[in-house]
Order: structure tokens, then C-alpha cells, then sequence
């Protein structure tokens, strides 16, 4: 199968990069895939999930906090606000950024300051991404899945 070659780079460094088979990408409007001879294409990314798959090789996730996608026939950038390997994650720092931030968005607080309350929106879904991942690599383990079935894809893209 070609390949095509996936570079997901975040602010302070590469977190991942090699000649993969297909990239799942959560596109601001809608989960897309990307893959060798795939039509050139740039898209927003919302805070979400990336998976990666090679052949012969377990998927690969990734938390990341939104950003940008280049996708060529070739190769597939990533610019991400922030980026994690699944592993990185720690479930605990995520856990509790969620909580500052739905306690914010409860409180008073949030009917005052319309640019905090987005970037405490932003916050919960970049917390929400990183459990979300980090849950589902320990799922996947315990299941010995090696491949997951795909998440559907919405129809239209950017
Ligand atoms: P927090 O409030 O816990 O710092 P945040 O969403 O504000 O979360 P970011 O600004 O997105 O944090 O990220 C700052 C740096 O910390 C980035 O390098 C990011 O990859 C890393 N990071 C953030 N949360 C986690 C996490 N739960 N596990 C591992 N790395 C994390």
C-alpha cells in the first residue's frame, strides 16, 4: 500500500513523524481521513483525537488541542497547538484541568469575561481529548485489539 509521509509537529517539537499508511484527523468540520494520493486539502483541527495507522503495526493515538492540517498527495503536516502521544498523557494533570474548567464555566465568573470563557472552553475540550485517548490506548490493551474500527467520517470537508 503507499504510503504517505505524516509529520504532527507542536509547538516545541516533533511528536511524531514517519511514512504511515493513513492519518484520522479531527477536522473542524468533521473527523476526516488522510491518506497516500489523497487531494491536497488545509483544514482547521478542533481539540480531538489523531489515530494513526501503519500496516503490520498497532494504531497509534494522539491527543491534540487543534491546529492546523496540510494534507498533499505525499504527506500529511500537522501544526497543533499542542500535541501527546497517547502514552505522554498523563490522566491525572488532565483530569484536573478539566475540573478548573467546568467549575469556571459554572461559577458567575464566566458571564464577565467573554476571551477567559472561551479559553475555558477550549481548556475542557483539550482536557476531554487527552481522556478520551489516554482511556482508549489502556482500552485497546486490555483487548489486545491491535486495530480499532475506524470512527465515521463526516461526509463533507473543509
Ligand atoms: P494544563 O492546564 O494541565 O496545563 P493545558 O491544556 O492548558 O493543560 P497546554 O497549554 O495545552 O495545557 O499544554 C502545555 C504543555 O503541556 C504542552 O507541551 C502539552 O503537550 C503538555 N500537556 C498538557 N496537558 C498534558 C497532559 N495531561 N499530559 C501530558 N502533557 C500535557
Amino acid at each position: 500500500m503507499a504510503k504517505t509521509h505524516f509529520s504532527l509537529i507542536a509547538q516545541d517539537r516533533i511528536v511524531y513523524e514517519d511514512d504511515v499508511d493513513m492519518v484520522i484527523l479531527p477536522g473542524a468540520s468533521g473527523v476526516f481521513a488522510a491518506m497516500a494520493r489523497h487531494a491536497p486539502l488545509m483544514a482547521t483541527l478542533q481539540p480531538g483525537e489523531i489515530l494513526v495507522r501503519k500496516e503490520g503495526e498497532a494504531d497509534r493515538y494522539f491527543a491534540v488541542g487543534g491546529g492546523f492540517a496540510e494534507v498533499r498527495p505525499d504527506e500529511v503536516i500537522v501544526l497543533a497547538r499542542s500535541a501527546e502521544a497517547a502514552e505522554e498523557i498523563d490522566i491525572q494533570r488532565a483530569e484536573e484541568a478539566m475540573r478548573r474548567a467546568q467549575e469556571y464555566l459554572r461559577s458567575p465568573e464566566k458571564d464577565r469575561d467573554i476571551e477567559r470563557r472561551l479559553a475555558m472552553e477550549a481548556a475542557l475540550r483539550r482536557s476531554l481529548a487527552r481522556m478520551k485517548v489516554a482511556r482508549k490506548r489502556a482500552a485497546v490493551r486490555a483487548r489486545g485489539v491491535e486495530q480499532a474500527p475506524l470512527p465515521p467520517q463526516s461526509e463533507e470537508q473543509e
